[in-house]
């Protein structure tokens, strides 16, 4: 039996294990369970396929994402790994052959849907098979209240009470504890060892900019920052996702869109190509990205705010799964504060929902508005603690100002109550710096006492201002009006004059800021030749196996191949990310390429 340290080394081709895979490896290799938290990027198959390859027998992996399963296990083959799987997207005809392979001990691992696991046909092809693990990909699926809630991941504690003596092992990223007791409940693993991973991911750069224009400012984004690279804009509404990525292209970008509305092909097609190809601009609603394992996707950008910090988190995560630099850029402003709050005052949910979706809101909120490290905040939001401010975030690396607002806050809250607590921030503001219009003089509101006392601001400044109240909780917003702004309990202290209010200077136009470390490491010139031959030997090779270019090697391995430049197979498979299989299949040919390039150009 080989141990996991020579599977991973072998074929993987990766040096040493990551935090506690090892641990976790050990716990199923002995026969027991494990729950796994760990963030995204952070190494969770491994936990599953290594257990899978060393015990005897196949390791049966459920995960609800069919659209990605036939990639998995391209991507396992190319490894030289044994896998196969069974969802609804395969002929009768290649069931066949798969349930075979299966009976014959001739694979180390099968992906199933749940709802195809589920069928008394799987279950009882199970009872004949040697099984090694069950692991659970997704888990949090089974939590009723998430937004990925799965029916069928309910019925998976069958694989307890059929199958006992064989170890199972849940898989999630989702870092809440409400979601991790939920799991452990439903999947019947209370006996289960919990690995609760550390949820920084340091790699990534949080920033969080107010809207001034977004698309100027996502496109400056672009251009300095993430130039021919690979990423996800995401939009709140379908309409917004069309809008945007065809406005990328006409900007030179190669930019897609994906959202439920488009025919399924469509979205299968978007996809594929984004994995694909290089430097494709995926833009999408929140219905793009769950599983997406594309290693090198270098920037998440968020144009309209998340509902949650674990949305946020999630979706920020599918940034930089290699571990290489990458950015998560969010624009927000007071209308997407206005119409969250309203989305989800209207919706038709309980009452106890509706406030939990508004607190985690808040929370949210909190998040865009603090004046510390960002980093420091998210994790605390996950019970998860970082000593030292990061470094590598905005509020970081350009600490905002703070002002003394009380005066201006207070004649802003006096202006809502003078108004009768129904309107927006747009009339107020008109009223507070004296505007003529038509409606506020149709109203009489030209003859309130908060009439033009608020002219030593400008608009922009009141709607920043107004924007913290609503963040802060010292305003709310109308849940049956259009946006109608109403004082909170909060206010008291703040109108009496018993407590100032300190709010962040916005940043007008905001500046380029020099990243602490750049998104790209950049090449020296001098190897830029051998880097794009490189680049292009793994864009054949992946196209002649149908496998997208990362399937080949990772961007960090072939960086160090231009680092290292071995000339033989020894010392290609010294390189993380090289294993036995893949010298096999590709060492000569990338040997070839940097052969090449040292005895003509030295
Ligand atoms: P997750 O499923 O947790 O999001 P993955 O399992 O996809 O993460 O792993 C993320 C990346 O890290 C993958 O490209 C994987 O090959 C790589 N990786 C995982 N474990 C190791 C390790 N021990 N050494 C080097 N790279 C690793
Ligand atoms: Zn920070």
């Amino acid at each position: 039996m080989q141990t996991p340290l020579d599977t991973l080394q072998h074929i993987f081709g990766y040096p040493s294990f990551r935090g506690e895979q090892e641990a976790i490896i050990d716990t199923l290799v002995s026969g027991e369970d494990a729950l796994v938290l760990m963030p995204t990027g952070g190494g969770k198959s491994l936990c599953y396929q290594i257990p899978s390859l060393v015990r005897p027998g196949v390791g049966v992996v459920i995960s609800p994402l069919i659209a990605l399963m036939q990639d998995q296990v391209n991507a396992l083959n190319e490894l030289g790994v044994r896998a196969g799987f069974l969802n609804s997207t395969l002929s009768m005809e290649q069931v066949r052959e798969t349930e075979q392979a299966l009976l014959n001990n001739e694979l180390d691992l099968l992906y199933v849907a749940p709802e195809r696991l589920l069928q008394s046909r799987t279950l009882d092809l199970l009872d004949s098979a040697p099984l090694a693990l069950f692991a659970i990909d997704e888990a949090h699926c089974v939590a009723q209240w998430g937004h990925d809630f799965r029916a069928d991941y309910l019925r998976l504690d069958v694989l307890h009470q059929r199958f006992p003596q064989v170890p199972r092992i849940a898989l999630t990223a989702t870092a809440d504890v409400r979601t991790r007791e939920e799991i452990v409940t439903r999947l019947a693993l209370d006996e289960a060892r919990q690995f609760v991973a550390g949820f920084d991911r340091p790699n990534i750069q949080y920033r969080i900019q107010q809207k001034d224009n977004p698309r100027r400012q996502l496109l400056q984004f672009l251009r300095a920052e993430h130039p021919n690279q690979a990423g996800i804009v995401y939009c709140l509404s379908r309409k917004k996702v069309e809008q945007t990525a065809e406005w990328l292209c006409r900007e030179g970008f190669n930019a897609l869109p994906y959202h439920a509305g488009l025919p399924a092909p469509l979205r299968a097609t978007h996809q594929s190509r984004f994995l694909r190809e290089e430097a494709v601009i995926m833009v999408a609603t929140i219905a793009f990205g769950m599983g997406i394992d594309k290693p090198d996707v270098r920037f998440v950008a968020h144009l309209d705010l998340p509902k949650s910090i674990e949305a946020y988190y999630q979706e920020t995560g599918r940034a930089g799964r290699d571990g290489e630099p990458a950015t998560a850029l969010l624009l927000y402003g007071l209308e997407d504060v206005v119409k969250l709050r309203q989305m989800m005052s209207s919706s038709d949910g309980a009452e106890s929902f509706k406030r939990h979706e508004q607190q985690r809101l808040t929370a949210m909120l909190g998040l865009c508005e603090v004046t510390s490290c960002r980093r420091q905040v998210l994790l605390r939001y996950f019970a998860d603690t970082l000593e030292e401010p990061c470094g590598n975030c905005d509020t970081c690396l350009s600490p905002p100002e703070t002002w003394d607002a009380s005066e201006p806050v207070r004649k802003a809250l006096s202006c809502v109550y003078r108004t009768g607590q129904r309107f927006g921030a747009n009339h107020l503001i008109d009223v507070l710096r004296g505007s003529s219009a038509e409606k506020i003089l149709s109203l009489g509101h030209d003859r309130l006492s908060t009439y033009g006392i608020g002219r030593d601001l400008s608009a922009e400044e009141w709607r920043s201002i107004m924007r913290q109240l609503v963040a802060a909780g010292y305003l709310d917003v109308d849940p049956e009006g259009f946006g109608g702004l109403r004082l909170t309990e909060q206010c008291r202290p703040v109108l009496r004059g018993d407590q100032p209010v300190f709010l962040r200077r916005d940043i007008k136009v905001p500046t380029a800021r020099p990243a602490a470390r750049r998104a790209v490491e950049e090449i020296p010139e001098a190897d830029m030749g051998l880097w794009q031959a490189l680049r292009a030997c793994r864009k054949r090779l992946a196209d002649e196996h149908g496998v997208p270019p990362y399937v080949i090697f990772h961007d960090a391995t072939l960086r160090a191949m231009l680092e290292q430049k071995p000339l033989e197979p020894r010392q290609m498979l010294a390189i993380s990310g090289v294993g036995d299989s893949k010298l096999e299949r590709f060492g000569a040919d990338f040997l070839d390429v940097i052969r090449e390039f040292e005895y003509t150009h030295s």
